[in-house]
C-alpha cells in the first residue's frame, strides 16, 4: 500500500472528466492496488472521500468512510464505500446548505447547495452492480465525489462565495453553524 500524492485546484486533472472502468478490470491487481492506495490515502488526511483523479488517475473510482473524522467532526458515521462508474440521479428537488471541504483545495470550508436525497448506481470492487439511496451527509459525499470524476470541484457549486473561509477562521468563526439563513 502506498499513500498517492493529491492533486491541488489547478492541476488540470481535476477538470478532466474520468473515464469509465471497464467491468473485466475490476478485479485486476493495478485496479485493486489503485483502491487499496486511495483508502490509505484518504485516511491519512483525513478525507470523507476521495476520486481517482484527485490521485492523478483519470477513471471513475471513488472511495468515501467517515469515521470520527477531526476534519468533519459533526459529520454522521458512513461506512467504507468503493464506488466505481457511478450514475446518481437526484430524488427530490430540494437541496440543502452544507459545509465542504476537499483534500485537493487545502485548509478550505464553504456551504454548498446539495440535493438532500439520491439514488447511487455503481459498482462496487467485486464488480458488482449496487444499487442504493443516500441520504443527507452520505448523499452530501457522493455528488462531491462524483462531481469531481466529472471534472468539477465543490467551489463551481457554491451559490454564496462568502462562506468560503480558512480552516483556522471556520475553527473561530464557523464550527457549529449548520444553518445560513437563519
Ligand atoms: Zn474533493
Amino acid at each position: 500500500m502506498a499513500i498517492l500524492k493529491v492533486a491541488r485546484l489547478g492541476h488540470p486533472v481535476l477538470r478532466q472528466p474520468a473515464e469509465p472502468v471497464a467491468i473485466a478490470d475490476i478485479g485486476s491487481g493495478h485496479v485493486q492496488q489503485l483502491i487499496d492506495d486511495m483508502i490509505e490515502t484518504m485516511h491519512e488526511y483525513d478525507g470523507a472521500g476521495l476520486a481517482a483523479n484527485q490521485v492523478h488517475v483519470p477513471q471513475q473510482i471513488a472511495v468515501i468512510e467517515v469515521g470520527k473524522n477531526p476534519r468533519y467532526p459533526e459529520a454522521p458515521e458512513i461506512p467504507l464505500t468503493v464506488v466505481i462508474n457511478p450514475v446518481v440521479t437526484p430524488l427530490t428537488d430540494e437541496m440543502e446548505d452544507g459545509w465542504e471541504g476537499c483534500l485537493s483545495v487545502p485548509d478550505m470550508r464553504g456551504v454548498v447547495p446539495r440535493y438532500a436525497a439520491v439514488r447511487l448506481e455503481c459498482f462496487d470492487r467485486e464488480g458488482k452492480a449496487v444499487s442504493l439511496v443516500a441520504k443527507e451527509f452520505f448523499a452530501r459525499v457522493i455528488q462531491h465525489e462524483t462531481d469531481h470524476l466529472n471534472g468539477i470541484v465543490y467551489l463551481d457549486r457554491m451559490t454564496d462565495l462568502q462562506t468560503l473561509s480558512h480552516i483556522a477562521e471556520w475553527n473561530k468563526h464557523w464550527l457549529g453553524v449548520r444553518e445560513q439563513n437563519d
